[in-house]
């Protein structure tokens, strides 16, 4: 299976710097294409924007968010048909900060995933589990009901293993830690999914960085990885990107 890179860009860029940023990348970025799938996610001001260059390029276009209802009265949202209709491909659902910051519940989440499904996005719907659960040993039953919870059992799309305190922290989980998790997630989505035909891209997310992009790639049952701090630098994500090859 191809491995994908997404990159976040969360709250940053203005039209300036965010078409300088998705041109570098653009320009640099062609060979790696051949082997792994790229999209950038940056925020929904600079979608339309960004769109032709980076499908010029082949690269994905993703979103961070979009709303559970189709339209609506939903001041300041933004629907799943609208990012369709601006060529966006992929959009990232359940990001731990909107889970944090937005309230946003396994149901909900799992409403957006199919919202999107019929408006063709595909979505890459995030999980991970916290420092504290981590210790207390309450990791695994957390994760099984996030993806339980947020995957319909019919889920076409891509799942992000975050795990919280590796977010923005420097500190990646170890190769160890994310092969543990890798085989574990693989394990409840076979169980969850009617659609076991097709294995589902697990990618790993979580202060990785050019130095460590390669090990990380390599793990067993790694289907690539979602970066955020990494992905404002033309030149930390293209080493992310081609970290490896
Ligand atoms: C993220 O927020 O999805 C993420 C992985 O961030 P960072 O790479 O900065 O830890």
């Amino acid at each position: 299976m191809r491995q994908m890179i997404i990159g976040n860009w969360k709250m940053h860029g203005l039209r300036g710097d965010g078409k300088e940023l998705a041109q570098e990348i653009a320009a640099a970025i062609g060979p790696a294409l051949t082997r792994r799938d790229v999209v950038l996610a940056p925020p929904f001001t600079l979608t339309h924007c960004l769109a032709p260059l980076l499908h010029e390029h082949g690269i994905g276009l993703g979103a961070q968010d979009c709303h559970a209802e189709a339209e609506g009265a939903y001041t300041g949202d933004i629907s799943a048909a609208m990012l369709a209709d601006l060529g966006v491909s992929h959009v990232i659902l359940g990001h731990s900060e909107r889970r944090e910051h937005h309230h946003e519940t396994n149901a909900r989440i799992r409403r957006k995933a199919e919202r999107a499904r019929e408006f063709g996005l595909c979505p890459v719907v995030c999980v991970g589990e916290s420092a504290r659960q981590k210790e207390d040993g309450h990791a695994e039953p957390w994760l099984t009901e996030q993806i339980t919870q947020s995957l319909p059992a019919d889920f076409d799309g891509i799942v992000a293993y975050e795990p919280i305190w590796a977010i923005g922290t420097g500190k990646a989980a170890t190769q160890e830690d994310i092969e543990s998790r890798m085989v574990f997630l693989h394990g409840v989505l076979a169980d969850h999914l009617e659609t076991d035909d097709k294995p589902t891209r697990v990618l790993y997310g979580g202060s990785v960085k050019p130095e460590d992009a390669a090990s990380i790639l390599a793990v067993p049952g790694v289907g690539g990885v979602l970066v955020g701090g990494a992905s404002l630098s033309a030149r930390s994500f293209l080493g992310i990107v081609q970290a490896g090859l």
